[in-house]
């Protein structure tokens, strides 16, 4: 898988970063209208406009938490409804409650990490998450990226009006129009092809972004392109105001050819400053890259077999962090493996 890539790639996952990092820019782009907020506020701060452009204006943000949450779901219901976490279960006697008792072995705790708080009393430590992502601030300014809209709830007639008395069930809610990009870097260290395509398919198949389920807002996340390097890249805010550079102060929605383009000359430009070495995918070597990738992902058989893959991999990997135990005829070798998990822990978080 990925052949033609192969020197990017771990052949599997690490104990300790290897500077290898694959790097996903992507639009997310609103499909409806979203509520993105935190206190009852929609998420904005004030930035500069372009990296060329010095004047100050708002920006809906869409944070962090916001993007990875429903990303991890998303990849944890497939594990769920392909078997994975009953094979976990059946075979090694471990359950895992994303957020509460991550069992530490699954795709998703190895990936995208996971810290033992409350519970978990089997488990040790924590794992650091192997994908960074960072907030992701809209292209328009906040005046041209948002709505307000009073929402009422009617009696069940349909009316406002029971007898003489009118509803008071009104609420203001500001909401985020469709149409408004989020450029994003979604980063994986240390990826294999199994981590890869994992990520992948994430961002692929999430739909869905916002608080709450009632408050969700569709999205649709469009890569535009793939940089794999040596080191981290540019930010998602530079990547915003390279594009507004780009595009100059238009109104949202923009053409879908004109925004892509403008994005991949900006990822272009951004990346030959930030003193990597890099290789990028766009246009036609992302299309083959993609199609390659879907050509796994949209056979259902495949995709299990697939799955299954993966699983063995973040399964060896908890073994060899410690996480998971040695079998019992290994058992000779349990104390000093664990021993080592130690050290690397240790390295790892000084
Ligand atoms: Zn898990």
């Amino acid at each position: 898988m990925f052949e033609q890539y192969k020197k990017h790639f771990q052949e599997y996952i690490p104990r300790l970063p290897g500077a290898k990092y694959a790097h996903f820019v992507i639009l997310r782009e609103t499909d409806s209208y979203a509520v993105f907020k935190t206190d009852g506020e929609l998420n904005v701060a004030r930035v500069r406009a372009g990296i060329n452009a010095p004047q100050v204006i708002s920006r809906l943000v869409l944070f962090k938490r916001k993007q990875t949450t429903p990303e991890r779901l998303t990849g944890r219901e497939l594990l769920r409804r392909y078997e994975i976490y009953n094979h976990i279960k059946t075979q090694h006697n471990k359950d895992c409650a994303y957020n509460e008792n991550p069992c530490g072995v699954c795709p998703d705790c190895v990936i995208y990490g996971y810290a033992v708080g409350k519970g978990g009393a089997d488990n040790s430590g924590s794992e650091k998450s192997k994908v960074f992502i960072d907030s992701a601030y809209a292209v328009p300014k906040y005046e041209e990226s948002h709505g307000t809209f009073t929402l009422n709830a009617p009696y069940e007639d349909g009316t406002m009006t029971q007898g003489t008395d009118t509803t008071n069930r009104f609420s203001e809610q500001d909401h985020v129009l469709p149409e408004v990009p989020f450029p994003s870097v979604v980063t994986l260290r240390d990826p294999t092809p199994n981590t890869f395509l994992y990520l992948l398919n994430n961002l692929y198949r999430t739909k869905r972004y916002g608080a709450q389920t009632t408050r969700t807002g569709q999205m649709r996340n469009k890569l535009v392109a793939i940089i794999f390097a040596d080191g981290e890249i540019f930010s998602n805010l530079r990547l915003t105001q390279k594009i507004y550079d780009i595009i100059g102060d238009i109104l949202p929605p923009y053409g879908l050819d004109s925004l892509k383009e403008a994005t991949e000359q900006a990822v272009n430009e951004l990346i030959q400053e930030d003193g990597v070495f890099y290789e990028l995918i766009a246009k036609e070597a992302l299309v083959s890259l993609q199609n390659e990738a879907q050509s796994l992902l949209t056979d259902e058989a495949s995709f299990k077999q697939w799955m299954n893959l993966l699983t063995e991999e973040t399964l060896s990997y908890a073994k060899a962090a410690g996480v998971l135990k040695e079998e019992k005829s290994e058992n000779t070798n349990s104390s000093r493996s664990r021993r080592n998990k130690n050290k690397t822990d240790e390295g790892e978080d000084s």
